[in-house]
């Protein structure tokens, strides 16, 4: 089987009748890895900067987040990559930065804490925009986002960075324009899906990540062993509001990427493929079989699968109609 899949490793992802679905990896330290497998996917969906700050024994400096970011940038020349800004709180904790929160998952996380501490947030946005000089393939990513004042107040910030670095440069070297990145926002936590539209005309793009959506729409905690058994993107909630995230993005011409780890999963690949999207980012070690799956489906017996997958009532059902697919696919 191995073989089989490798065969298709250099050709590009698309279904049988020609769909073709862009495939992009998530990165955090291992950008060495992605280099080994440039020209099998489209570029970087998630790349999350708290990794970096996770290894380290305090806070990273301008200046170095500024090379790391450049190096990033660099590492994969033209294909985009979407850096997103500090993550951390919840189940990512910094040494140098203890928090002790009786509900850390509905607390002081992402988002969250760098709009409370702008100088966080604005030393890292600097970072990135000056590591796209030269570059120019830098896109913005805001995790955690649940209200339309955030888009709003990190923006500003990022403006606000914009024009710092902008000024800097233009000293250094005048006439030189400073690249104004793309900027999106994930979709993770429920509230924003009934928002949708308002948050689309203030960013460029979504990203929907699976992991915390199935956590929060289903309030279940990701790393709970307990009730590790009810954590299930197969349930038909999240089924539907997967559905309602691409229908509203599609309407509102919005373009939306999936960088969850149930993009990488090949039952939650055909979903989503089935669903429409057409944008799976997914850790490098899944890319090889994904693009398998989708090289050997057409979506018209996706669209059949999907039917399946919707009317069913419980996430078994659904797990059964997809396996049933997978095993058909071999
Ligand atoms: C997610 O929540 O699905 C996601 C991609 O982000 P993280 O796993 O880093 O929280
Ligand atoms: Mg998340």
């Amino acid at each position: 089987l191995e073989a089989i899949v490798a065969e298709h490793r250099d050709l590009p992802a698309e279904t049988i009748d020609g769909q073709s679905i862009s495939l992009q990896i998530n990165a955090g330290l291992n950008i060495e890895h992605g280099v080994e497998q440039q020209g099998k996917f489209d570029g970087i969906g998630l790349y999350r900067t708290e990794i970096p700050f996770m290894m380290q024994d305090r806070f990273p400096t301008e200046t170095e987040q500024r090379e790391l970011y450049h190096q990033v940038l660099k590492n994969f020349g033209d294909l985009p990559v979407v850096m997103r800004t500090l993550d951390v709180g919840g189940d990512k904790p910094l040494p140098y930065f203890p928090l002790r929160e009786d509900n850390p998952f509905l607390g002081w996380r992402g988002i969250r804490l760098t709009l409370d501490h702008p100088e966080i947030f604005l030393v890292q946005a600097r970072a990135m925009l000056a590591a796209n000089i030269g570059q120019g393939n830098l896109k913005i990513l805001l995790p955690m986002i649940s209200s339309l004042e955030e888009v709003d107040e990190a923006s500003r910030l990022i403006n606000q960075a914009y024009f710092e670095v902008r000024n800097e440069l233009v000293q250094k070297q005048p006439g030189k324009e400073l690249a104004r990145p793309e900027l999106g926002v994930m979709i993770e936590v429920p509230a924003i899906l009934y928002q949708l539209d308002e948050v689309a005309k203030r960013v460029d793009f979504f990203s929907v990540g699976t992991n915390d959506l199935t956590q929060y729409l289903l309030a279940v905690d990701r790393n709970n062993p307990r009730v590790a058994s009810l954590y299930d993107p197969y349930h038909p909630s999240v089924l539907r509001a997967l559905t309602h995230i691409i229908e509203t993005c599609n309407e509102l011409n919005k373009p939306v990427s999936v960088c969850g780890e149930f993009a990488g999963e090949p039952g939650g690949a055909l979903l989503l493929t089935a669903m429409g999207y057409r944008n799976l980012s997914m850790s490098s070690q899944n890319l090889d079989k994904i693009k398998w799956i989708i090289r050997n489906v057409h979506t018209s017996t996706l669209q059949v699968l999907l039917a399946q997958a919707m009317k069913a009532k419980y996430p078994e059902q659904v797990r059964r109609v997809v396996n049933n697919k997978l095993e058909s696919l071999g």
